[in-house]
């Protein structure tokens, strides 16, 4: 039998292609050498956000006198924490084998390998069975990656991402190298259940991807709290849990912690791929607007593209990839409106262009504390939060950038603004609910 696609990986690309072309009637074989799910619902996005709200409960919990409750003798259990994690994994993979269930759909749990190729067809094997199939639709996601410093690898001390998940006892304490998206999300976790956290980034500033100003105000209220955060600093060296690190004006720094986690980024997964040796692949592998490779009937999405390493840009590009292999030409992913949340407390939610990448004079910023916003003043007692909104000289919104609780539930507005090109007086004639926080995207206007 001729599958009208195969997909490798099925992460939140795969399961989300896999489903598009079984709702338009297609045979589909979808492999996955781990769990289906992918690094997002097994190791990364869900298990990260369930420890972070059991996390922020207790720090609540502690905190709870300055909204008049008195908490005494709080406490928590790590083991449970963890337990908790792997049964809303459980449920949501559960979850997505129902979604796959069909006659039309074949799922292998085994790794993949592209036999041969050709314009008409794709030869994959798994398990030692051959299967075949019209289009290939590439989405192995990314791994951690592990970077050249002597003393990283075989270090006991040393965790990444997926050990420190893996962990059902607490570190004594932490140094993350790193403060990117995963390390200040872990900085989170470890520092609101009481662990000492140092975070060493290379970079000026922690998050060097998201807006400064954003950012001051999260590192000043982490550092004033008491997580140690040291920018412009490089890790050399490891031995066990003690680090060297030397500074921007050459200095050289030692420190010690239980437990090192390294979040320097990660790299797209090509295993299996081989003997496609004529695919093009630049840091991951080259796909245009429509998500094709360079080959014929050869698409890829996700992670593995390298682009913006984020489970809801792979979903989206999986579902423009199926639609072309489907004759929808029209279907691409505005890479212009991709809404980034970062889960640290209080949390940081943006979309659209950053002030860096706009010339001066073609634009304007508007900036408003969340304070403006009475659910704020309500529910975040002592927390402070800015809302900013960048507007071109004809008034259309081109960006907004957020710190403050939840603004990750109502970015998505924003991201209707950015995509669909609105100016402030079109942004004006929406009615956003009272009293919402999601009301400051109102009041900035
Ligand atoms: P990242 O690229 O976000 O951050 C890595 C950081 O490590 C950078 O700031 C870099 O300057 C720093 N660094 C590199 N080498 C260093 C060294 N030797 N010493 C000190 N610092 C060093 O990567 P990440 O945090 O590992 O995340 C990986 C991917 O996963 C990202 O694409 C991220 O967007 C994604 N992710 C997203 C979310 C989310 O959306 N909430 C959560 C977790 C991960």
């Amino acid at each position: 039998m001729q599958y009208f696609l195969a997909v490798i990986g099925g992460g939140p690309a795969g399961y989300t292609a896999a489903e598009k072309a079984l709702k338009a009637g297609k045979q589909v074989v979808i492999f996955e050498q781990e769990s289906l799910g992918g690094t997002c619902l097994n190791v990364g996005c869900i298990p990260t956000k369930t420890l972070l709200y059991s996390a922020k409960q207790y720090y609540n919990a502690l905190h709870a006198d300055k909204y008049g409750v008195t908490a005494e003798g709080v406490q928590f259990d790590y083991a449970k924490m963890a337990q908790r994690k792997q049964k809303v994994v459980r449920k949501l993979v559960a979850g997505i084998k129902q979604r796959l269930k069909s006659d039309l759909c074949t799922v292998v749990n085994a790794a993949a390998k592209v036999v041969s190729r050709t314009d008409e067809q794709v030869i994959i094997e798994a398990n030692g069975e051959q299967y075949e199939a019209k289009n290939l639709l590439i989405c192995t996601g990314s791994t951690n990656f592990v970077p050249p410093i002597p003393g990283v690898k075989d270090n006991p001390a040393v965790w990444d991402s997926t050990d420190a998940l893996a962990a059902t006892v607490l570190p004594q304490s932490m140094i993350i190298v790193g403060g990117g998206v995963i390390g200040m999300e872990f900085a989170t976790l470890y520092h609101e259940l009481g662990v000492p956290v140092t975070v060493v980034e290379a970079m000026p500033q922690i998050l060097p991807n998201l807006d400064p100003d954003i950012v001051k105000m999260l590192r000043d209220k982490y550092e004033k709290s008491g997580i140690r955060i040291l920018t412009d600093t490089k890790v050399m060296a490891l031995d066990g849990g003690k680090v060297t690190a030397q500074t921007a004006d050459g200095g050289e720094l030692t420190l010690e912690a239980e437990h090192v986690l390294i979040s320097v980024g990660r790299r797209s997964n090509l295993a299996g791929l081989e003997a496609m040796t004529d695919l093009a692949v630049n840091r991951g592998i080259t796909v245009d607007e429509n998500m094709r490779t360079n080959l014929k009937n050869v698409y890829a999405a996700g992670d593995v593209t390298g682009k913006i390493m984020l489970a809801h840009v792979a979903s989206r590009q999986a579902e423009v990839a199926v639609a072309n292999m489907l004759g929808e030409t029209n279907q691409t992913i505005d890479y212009n409106a991709i809404p980034s949340v970062v889960y640290t407390n209080p949390e940081i939610a943006s979309v659209g262009r950053m002030e860096k990448d706009l010339a001066e004079g073609t634009y304007e910023v508007r900036s408003l504390p969340m304070a403006f916003s009475g659910r704020f003043v309500a529910e975040n007692e002592g927390e402070t939060g800015l809302c900013k909104m960048l507007i071109d000289n004809g008034k259309h919104v081109l960006g907004v950038h957020m710190l403050g609780n939840p603004c990750s539930e109502f970015v998505a507005a924003a991201s209707f603004a950015v995509r669909m090109g609105y100016t402030v007086e079109q942004m004006e004639q929406v009615v956003f609910p009272h009293p919402t926080v999601s009301e400051i995207l109102k009041e900035i206007l």
